[in-house]
């Protein structure tokens, strides 16, 4: 077949999660809590299941659930949004992704991501006639973190780029935006027509007292930016595939001419229930980086005496291991092969990343319960 994507396989969460059950191994691959949404929030869905709200949503979504979206992002990044014209929810940050990408993406546009790039972008680009192209996050001397190449961005953008795919806290290298790279980004393409896309699905995880730096606090890149995040990571329930776009009056309208075709609206109860809990639970926010930030922390001791080497981790639920001083295998055969061998799956970097980039990289999720981390850790010191 004279396929629309050749150079698209499986994607590497599907095959990763699915040799860890054949394996009975240790699953820290996929990206996933192994623990429950709060009681009160499955108590709401089933609240709402059985009182009736069953039928399709308004297309948009609930406007419950929109207004408690435009509340939080007046509270926590200061701008003020219409939910009736600013504020789709959609299908999983997936579908917002995919979404806002056919929006605007035409044959022969250009679109700029910073690899390793979560593995839906490409694809997504490619459908729309659209030519990814790849700049790699990059370490420095004076900067250890994946950080992003601005002098390389700068000479990357040209009036062919239509859009730039944005994704911090990082999946996955676990790097963070400071303000000042904000102001870069505004300078870089101020006298361009570049759209921006900001995968923001961590936008809750952010460690160390830091920030999360929304494309939303920045009035200049907030007018022509979709802003995507996803109710998954933030309720522990990736499950459900609740999400949504954030995006000025005219931008939303384009998306919505997408969603509309893609899935026309998101699961009913589940909607008006993360809208209670929302208004119910404001703390949740405050809370969930400590949270994460012990499982981090925790694991990251119970690893430190293996022969793995740990990059910092400043948001998101994911660690990364250079496994260099172990062995030279490729991080696809080295994933593979310590699921089969010593049961803990975990994700290879080179996946994300159209050349080589920093190789012998594995990414583990410490979304898990303590008991979880502890035993894929023995495990890891015994390599
Ligand atoms: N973007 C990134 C960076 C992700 O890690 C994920 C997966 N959690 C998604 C998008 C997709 O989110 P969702 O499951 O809500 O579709
Ligand atoms: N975002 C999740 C991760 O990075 C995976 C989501 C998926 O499987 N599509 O692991």
């Amino acid at each position: 077949m004279d396929s629309k994507l050749p150079a698209t396989g499986t994607t590497i969460f599907a095959v990763m999660s699915s040799l860890a059950e054949e394996c009975d191994a240790i699953n820290l691959s996929q990206g996933f809590p192994n623990f429950n949404p709060s009681q009160k929030l499955l108590d709401l869905v089933g609240q709402y299941l059985n009182s009736g709200a069953n039928q399709y949503a308004p297309m948009p979504g609930v406007p419950a659930l929109r207004k408690a979206i435009a509340a939080k992002v007046q509270t926590l990044y200061g701008r003020s949004v219409d939910f009736e014209s600013e504020i789709t929810v959609c299908d999983g940050a997936t579908e917002g992704l995919f979404s806002a990408i056919q929006a605007v993406v035409r044959s022969g546009d250009e679109v700029i991501v910073f690899d390793p790039a979560y593995d839906s972008y490409e694809p997504s680009v490619t459908l729309a006639g659209g030519r990814t192209i790849h700049i790699p996050l990059i370490t420095s001397s004076d900067k250890p973190d994946f950080h992003i190449d601005w002098e390389r961005l700068k000479d990357s953008v040209t009036n062919k780029t239509r859009l730039i795919i944005l994704n911090f806290p990082h999946n996955p290298t676990g790097v963070i935006l400071s303000p000042d790279d904000l102001d870069k980004l505004a300078d870089i393409i101020r006298q361009t027509k570049t759209f921006l896309l900001s995968d923001e699905v961590y936008e809750h995880i952010v460690f160390d007292g830091a920030a999360h730096e929304s494309l939303l606090k920045h009035d200049e890149l907030w007018a022509r930016t979709f802003v995507v995040s996803s109710f998954g990571k933030t309720y522990h329930a990736t499950g459900w595939k609740v999400g949504y776009c954030v995006a000025p009056p005219a931008l939303t309208n384009e998306f919505r001419k997408i969603h509309q075709w893609v899935c026309y609206t998101v699961i009913t109860p589940v909607q008006h229930a993360i809208a209670d809990y929302m208004a119910q639970t404001p703390d949740h926010y405050s809370e969930l980086p400590d949270f994460y930030e012990q499982k981090r922390n925790h694991f990251c001791q119970l690893v430190a005496g293996s022969r793995f080497t740990l990059r910092p981790t400043n948001g998101t639920f994911f660690q990364i291991l250079d496994y260099s001083e172990i062995t030279d295998e490729d991080d696809v055969t080295y994933a593979k092969s310590l699921t089969r061998e010593i049961g803990v799956a975990s994700i290879p970097i080179s996946v994300f990343c159209e050349q080589p980039f920093a190789n012998h990289l594995l990414r583990f999720c410490f979304a898990k319960d303590d008991h979880i981390l502890e035993e894929a850790a023995a495990r890891l010191c015994q390599l």
